[in-house]
């Protein structure tokens, strides 16, 4: 076994793999960005390195800085983790060439598996099943159209060298091939440096299950059993759960081994993941492998009870297999949720900030095991603070909620519990939409597949409920808590609120103004909700849509905690102020309340009509049109890329082009103005 590796990669996998090192006491090198100096992953790991600016390109994918960083550290051996280096040949022969081991597989099965369509050639020879395509060399646009037209639409675009859903492009019919092939082209080139693509026929309500399978460098491969993704948002992967539900034992058998032949055919050495497309009637077929270890991981590390880190430390310093196939067993059901940074009302956009309020349920990080060596019922793995930022550089995701239960009816309610206890203030969230997702009948019942998302659009994005009373008191009660504590901080007996100071009952009106948390700066959907509140000595009465109730408000033992007494009813929320805005945690959401202060006459600057600006600081990747042209609403205008994703800017309203402001290849910053539209 090694005794110092060091860790390529960033954020929640970084510290993931920083914890198998310290428990099995190797000591571990970080390596980090300007952005990430004080970053998470830095402080988990015994020593660090500088790479370079924030930019990946200058940092997490500068192979030669990490190189020389690994050998001036006395690194034996290099983790790439996931994304980043993880699935790139050369970095692999040139950590190899420098005298380290790469904790992956060899070269020559990343090269084999880096081309999705190199791939599907290689494993059509091994039998493995695949779906009807086309994967060959020829790239010319009407060669490709006139496959795609022989194989009947819907067809997928994907990109040869793809992954995390980018490029990839449902086409609905012949006249729709053109635009999005330059599109999944131009967004394959960006991502990944290759334009290169491959056409399937696009597979309807099929699940995604895939099968971790595990090589050692004496012939030894294992299948870890699988893993259902199907739940998926832009084709990339929301919930996952392990085992896949429903499968029988026979078929489950014959997805695993079909696995062991994919990575047999290709002599794999380490972790890897066989993806497979499956049909309703259990028809699978061979999608992709990815040479590396996943995002998802941990449900398979909950029901085997194993640290697949650790199996991948022990395999690349040269032992075998810790078990045999017969030696692996499936325990309970696990389950993991994606928590990430962006915008679900806005198409996933990614959202930027600082986490500046977080809240996780009662948990384990990065391990299988609770305190007292039983499995842990919840597990976080995250590679971010309270206080830290989600920049605009690297993936948006804030943690990984991993649960696990006897069954998979016990894992769904931990689930719902755990999503319930977590709280985010600071950028928007899928908190809300995972949580919908949890609670369907589609995904509590199992009812699995990739479209899942899709076709329960309007359930799981149906607009925020409306404050409750409970949550307009616990507002209130954070404001008054507030307002009487400075009062009295103030040593001053004038120093009082005028309000306390006065004999006799009065009443205070609070108006509030709602936002759901996950929609704060859309102006647009506000309300105000009033609240009269009547001091008379002792007695306070609260009314509230012409209901009046006796009412008592006080700070709770925790941080952040409330507690409001209405009539009968005692009711206990967290509410993080910042200024004017309470964000109210209560029975499982989250609301926005912003406080009407009547003194203070801030007015807003509403956003104006129509106006077409750049959601997040990126670069115009195409302009689709030029002044003066006439757009219908809805036509798409411009494209961005952020975060290697592409955003297509849409008019608003039908109206003329008055100015395009900016050129393809520019860098625009968030809120900048992109094109002047005049309304028809
Ligand atoms: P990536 O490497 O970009 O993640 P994959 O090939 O793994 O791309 O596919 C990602 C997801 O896209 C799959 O999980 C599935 O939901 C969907 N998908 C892929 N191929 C097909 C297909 N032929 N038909 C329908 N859906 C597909």
């Amino acid at each position: 076994m090694f005794n110092k590796i060091l860790i390529a990669n960033r954020g929640e996998i970084a510290c993931r793999i920083a914890a198998t090192c310290k428990r099995l006491g190797l000591q571990s090198v970080a390596v980090y960005s300007d952005a990430d100096a004080e970053a998470k992953h830095v402080g988990a790991c015994d020593e660090a390195v500088h790479l370079g600016a924030a930019a990946a390109t200058q940092s997490y994918l500068c192979g030669e800085r990490i190189i020389e960083a690994a050998l001036a550290t006395g690194a034996q051996a290099v983790h790439p983790g996931y994304g980043f280096l993880s699935e790139n040949e050369d970095f692999a022969r040139a950590c190899a060439a420098a005298g380290l081991v790469f904790i992956g597989p060899p070269v020559a099965a990343i090269a084999a598996m880096g081309s999705k369509a190199a791939a599907k050639a290689l494993m059509g020879a091994a039998a493995v099943p695949l779906v009807p395509g086309y994967h060959g060399d020829a790239q010319d646009p009407a060669r490709l159209q006139r496959e795609a037209d022989a194989m009947g639409y819907p067809v997928l675009l994907k990109a040869s060298a793809g992954g995390g859903g980018k490029g990839m492009r449902v086409v609905e019919d012949s006249a729709g091939f053109a635009q999005a092939l330059s599109s999944c082209q131009r967004e394959a080139a960006s991502s990944f440096g290759n334009d290169r693509v491959l056409i399937e026929k696009y597979l309807t309500r099929p699940r995604h299950v895939e099968v971790q399978v595990f090589a050692d460098q004496h012939g030894g491969v294992v299948y870890l059993f699988d893993r259902d993704c199907s739940v998926q948002r832009r084709h990339q992967k929301v919930l996952e759960e392990a085992p896949a539900p429903g499968l029988s034992s026979a078929l489950r058998r014959a997805m695993g081994e079909a696995a062991v032949s994919a990575a047999r055919a290709v002599n794999y050495v380490g972790a890897g993941t066989v993806e497979f497309i499956m049909t309703s009637d259990g028809a699978f077929y061979f999608m992709e492998m990815n040479t590396r270890l996943q995002v998802e991981h941990p449900v398979s590390e909950m029901v085997t009870g194993l640290d697949l880190v650790e199996w991948q430390l022990r395999v690349a310093s040269g032992e075998p297999l810790p078990l045999t196939q017969a030696q692996l067993t499936l325990s309970g059901h696990a389950l993991e949720a994606r928590l990430y940074a962006e915008n679900p009302a806005r198409g996933f956009l990614p959202s930027t900030g600082t986490l500046r309020h977080l809240r996780w349920p009662g948990h384990v990080e990065f391990t299988v095991a609770a305190s007292d060596g039983t499995r842990a019922p919840v597990r976080v793995d995250s590679g971010v603070r309270e206080g830290d930022p989600i920049t605009p550089f690297y993936d948006p995701m804030i943690a990984k909620l991993i649960v696990h239960g006897a069954t998979r009816a016990e894992a769904l309610a931990r689930m719902t519990q755990a999503l319930r206890a977590c709280e985010v203030v600071g950028l928007h969230t899928n908190l809300a939409f995972l949580q919908r997702i949890v609670a369907s009948t589609a995904f509590a019942s199992a009812d699995l597949d990739t479209g899942l998302i899709e076709r329960h659009q309007a359930a799981l994005f149906a607009p925020a409920a409306e404050p409750s009373l409970a949550v307009l008191a616990l507002a209130c009660a954070a404001l008054l808590v507030r307002q009487r504590e400075a009062a009295g901080a103030l040593a001053s007996p004038w120093a009082a609120l005028t309000h306390w100071r006065l004999n006799g009952p009065f009443t205070q009106t609070l108006a509030w103004r709602a936002c759901a948390a996950d929609s704060e700066h859309d102006h647009g959907s506000a309300h105000v909700y009033e609240v009269d509140l009547t001091h008379d000595g002792a007695v306070q009465t609260l009314d509230y849509a012409g209901q009046t109730h006796a009412c008592a408000w006080q700070r709770g033992p925790q941080a952040h905690q409330f507690s409001v007494t209405l009539g009968q009813r005692r009711i206990t929320g967290r509410v993080v102020d910042e200024g004017e805005a309470f964000h109210v945690f209560y029975d499982g959401n989250a609301c926005l309340l912003e406080w009407q202060n009547l003194l203070a006459h801030a007015s807003d600057d509403e956003p104006g009509e129509g106006r077409l600006t750049a959601p997040m600081p990126g670069k115009v990747v195409a302009v689709l049109v030029a002044a003066g042209a006439v757009v219908e609403k809805g036509a798409p205008l411009l494209v961005m890329e952020a975060m290697k994703m592409e955003h297509t800017i849409a008019a608003p309203t039908a109206g003329t082009v008055v100015e395009v402001r900016f050129a393809v290849g520019d860098q625009v910053s968030e809120g900048a103005q992109l094109l002047v539209l005049e309304g028809a």
